[in-house]
C-alpha cells in the first residue's frame, strides 16, 4: 500500500455563481465563486492511446462543479468544500486524490481583499481490515460485518478472504474463532473508520469484558494506506499483526504483496515466519 504518485489534471479559476454563505443576504444575493483543483490520475493509458475513457474528462468535471455549487447552498466554505471534493471522487472513479480550492473573493467582511479561500486535499484509501468471531453463529456474524462494512458511506470493497477457522489466541479458555480479512476503498480517516467499525461490533452484541475473550464480532484495522500512527485509541498498522496467522493467513490469500510499513516486510514473508497454531 505504498503511496503512488500520480500525474495531475488542474482546473484553474473556474468562476460560479452561487450563494453559499452565513449571512441571509449572501444566500439572497448570490456572489462569486473561483475554484482551483489538481486531480490526481493516471493519466498513462490515455497518453499512450489518445482515448479519453481512460482518463478524465475535465470539462465534464468542471460542469459537475457548477451543478453542485448551483444545487446545494452551504454556510461554510469548509463544508462546501469538503462536501465538493467527496462529489468528485465519487463521481469520477479513475480520481485518486484531489486538491481543492474554493476562494470567496467577493467575501462581505468590511474590508477590502483579494481574496479568501479553503482549500483542503482528500483521497481514497485502501485499507486491510481483519474480522474474527467466537461465539453464537460466528459465520453469520462475519457475513454481517462484510455486509456492513460494504454498506458504509462512501467505501467500496474490493475484496473478501475465505472464512478459516483459528484456534484462539492469548491463552483464555473459549471457542474456536472463525476468521477472516478485507481489503476496502474509503474516504473515511483512520478515526471515523474505527468508529464505524465499533458500532458494527456493538450492533452485532459485542462486550469487553475479559481481554482476548470470546467474542461475537471483532473487527480491526491491519494496515491503512502506508500510514504508521499511534494514539491511546489506535495503532496502525495493528500492534501484533506481523505476528499473527489467523490475520496473515487470510490477508495472504487476498494481498500477499501488501508491504508492513515499519518491518518491510510483506504479508506472505510474515506469514512464513509466524508459528502456524491450527489451520
Ligand atoms: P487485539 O487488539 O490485541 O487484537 P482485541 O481486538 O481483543 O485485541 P479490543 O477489545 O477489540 O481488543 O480493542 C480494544 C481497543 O483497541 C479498541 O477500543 C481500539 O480503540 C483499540 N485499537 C488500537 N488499534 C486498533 C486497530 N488497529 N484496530 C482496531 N482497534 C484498535
Ligand atoms: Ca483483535
Ligand atoms: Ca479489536
Amino acid at each position: 500500500m505504498s503511496k503512488k504518485v500520480y500525474d495531475e489534471i488542474s482546473i484553474k479559476g473556474l468562476e460560479i455563481f452561487a450563494y453559499h454563505g452565513v449571512f441571509p443576504e449572501e444566500n439572497k444575493l448570490g456572489q462569486k465563486f473561483i475554484i482551483n483543483a489538481t486531480l490526481y490520475v493516471e493519466t498513462r493509458g490515455a497518453g499512450l492511446t489518445d482515448n479519453l475513457e481512460l482518463s478524465v474528462d475535465y470539462g465534464t468535471v468542471c460542469h459537475q462543479i457548477k451543478n453542485f455549487l448551483t444545487t446545494n447552498t452551504y454556510k461554510l466554505l469548509e463544508r462546501c468544500a469538503e462536501e465538493l471534493a467527496t462529489h468528485i471522487l465519487i463521481s469520477n472513479p479513475l480520481v485518486h486524490e484531489i486538491d481543492l480550492e474554493i476562494e470567496k473573493p467577493c467575501a462581505p467582511i468590511g474590508l477590502s481583499l483579494d481574496t479568501v479561500s479553503v482549500k483542503i486535499h482528500r483521497a481514497w484509501h485502501d485499507v486491510a481490515i481483519a474480522l474474527g468471531s467466537n461465539m453464537g453463529d460466528t459465520k453469520r456474524y462475519l457475513d454481517d460485518a462484510v455486509k456492513k462494512i460494504g454498506e458504509l458511506k462512501n467505501t467500496t470493497v474490493i475484496k473478501v478472504a475465505d472464512y478459516i477457522s483459528t484456534k484462539p489466541y492469548g491463552g483464555v479458555e473459549q471457542d474456536d474463532f472463525l476468521n477472516s480479512a478485507m481489503l476496502i476503498r474509503t474516504l473515511y480517516t483512520p478515526n471515523e473508520l474505527l468508529d464505524e467499525l465499533h458500532r458494527i461490533e456493538n450492533e452485532a452484541g459485542r462486550e469487553r469484558t475479559i481481554h482476548w475473550g470470546p467474542r461475537t464480532l471483532d473487527l480491526d484495522i491491519l494496515l491503512y494506506d502506508d500510514l504508521v500512527m499511534e494514539t491511546s485509541e489506535l495503532t496502525i498498522p495493528h500492534v501484533e499483526m506481523h505476528l499473527r496467522d489467523f490475520v496473515l493467513k487470510p490477508l495472504a490469500q487476498i494481498a500477499p504483496w501488501l508491504r508492513h510499513p515499519v518491518y518491510g516486510e510483506t504479508v506472505d514473508q510474515m506469514l512464513k515466519k509466524t508459528v502456524t497454531y491450527n489451520v
